[in-house]
């Protein structure tokens, strides 16, 4: 499943913002087929094409593509040591497909620290450290097994390179994520491991008033993360937002300053983070976006609605959304020659406006 597991300290605002993610309910109620689980929270990816290609095609309701987050909750020091909630945490973030580290760096005298003082840097390294070592577990005992195949000539040298390559990293107490391309990482050798540092990381850091107003402070911290995403959020307001209607929300967030939520924002970045694009159907019924990955083809692209779309695809008709909203209409963009036949081999683009044609 395409999620983003929620990992941080205790007394971080991990639970805040996992409320904020459920009971943004908006989502339930549009989704009424989706099986929602206890421990997923789910977000809208804002986008405003939607209601622009609703007007022109006059449907009666949107559904945005949406980004599922699963709250991992157990990391201590020694968690990797798989000590009590230990395993079940590694085999739950085994499962998400990226990571999103909540940092305390708001201060607050009456929510105790577990290390006695805010410090993000430290936080960031501890929970690195157990993800770390989970991973140098997982690679001592993956190394004398493929070192045996390679003898045996069942596998290349080069898995076992690789393999050992991300052992240095390690090592250095580097995660892999972040060492792919200072190290050149053979990443297609590592896949069959499953190591955690490997999955994309966002740094979800939960602020203050005075950090969401200051980009020198929240440059800084992004410098702490990079390469990986940063996104900066107060967990309290965003616990607020998800009670108010619209226009309250909009309004409340101006206040503070904001052009957009923090929910907003973990969506957007988690989206591209996942490697995720989208492309759009439109009709009477409803305008919807449809979530894929960049590089997918049209009859993958068609799978996603219907497995029986992408088993029968014969052909789809393809608009991109500018020049369907320049035209103003299906029958105008295609006077003006802007609507394609694409066949099997068509790449999606993010916004391609599409209606596929099936056998059954
Ligand atoms: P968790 O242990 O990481 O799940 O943390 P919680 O979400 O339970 O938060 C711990 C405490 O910090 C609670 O009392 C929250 O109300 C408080 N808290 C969470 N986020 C913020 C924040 O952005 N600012 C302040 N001042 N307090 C917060």
């Amino acid at each position: 499943a395409l999620t983003i597991g929620i990992v941080g300290l205790p007394n971080v605002g991990k639970s805040t913002l996992f409320n904020a993610l459920t009971r943004n309910n908006v989502l339930a109620a549009n989704y009424p087929f989706a099986t929602i689980e206890p421990n997923v929270g789910m977000v809208s990816l804002p986008d405003p094409r939607l209601a622009k290609l609703a007007k022109v095609f006059g449907s009666a309701r949107l559904l945005p593509a949406t980004v599922s987050f699963v709250d991992i909750a157990g990391i201590v020091k020694g968690a990797s040591e798989g000590e009590g909630l230990g395993n079940k945490f590694l085999a739950n973030i085994r499962e998400a497909e990226a990571i999103a580290q909540v940092i305390r760096v708001f201060d607050d005298p009456d929510v105790v620290h577990v290390d006695g003082k805010v410090d993000p840097r430290s936080d960031m390294e501890t929970i690195n450290t157990e993800l770390i070592l989970a991973d140098l577990q997982t690679i001592e005992k993956a190394v004398p097994r493929v070192e045996k195949a390679v003898k045996l000539k069942q596998r290349e040298a080069a898995e076992l390179n690789a393999i050992k390559d991300a052992q240095k990293v390690l090592e250095r107490g580097d995660t892999i994520f972040a060492s792919i391309k200072s190290d050149k990482l053979e990443m297609e050798h590592l896949k069959e491991l499953g190591l955690l540092t490997a999955k994309p990381f966002i740094y979800v850091f939960n602020v203050d008033d005075a950090v969401l107003g200051s980009p020198e402070r929240q440059a800084e911290l992004r410098e702490l993360v990079a390469p990986a995403d940063a996104i900066f959020l107060d967990a309290k307001l965003e616990a607020d937002l998800v009670e108010l209607d619209e226009d309250e929300a909009r309004e409340m967030l101006e206040m503070n300053g904001q052009e957009e939520s923090g929910l907003d924002q973990l969506a957007r970045v988690g989206f591209h983070t996942l490697g995720l694009q989208t492309y759009l159907t439109a009709g009477p019924k409803e305008t919807r976006a449809w979530t894929i990955h960049r590089g997918d083809t049209a009859p993958m692209a068609a799978g996603v609605i219907h497995s029986d779309f992408q088993r029968g695809f014969i052909k789809a008709e393809v608009v991109h959304f500018e020049d369907l909203i320049e035209a103003g209409s299906m029958h105008e963009a295609k006077a003006r020659g802007k609507v394609r036949i694409e066949g099997k081999e068509y790449v999606m683009h993010d916004g391609d406006v599409v209606e596929f044609r099936f056998n059954v």
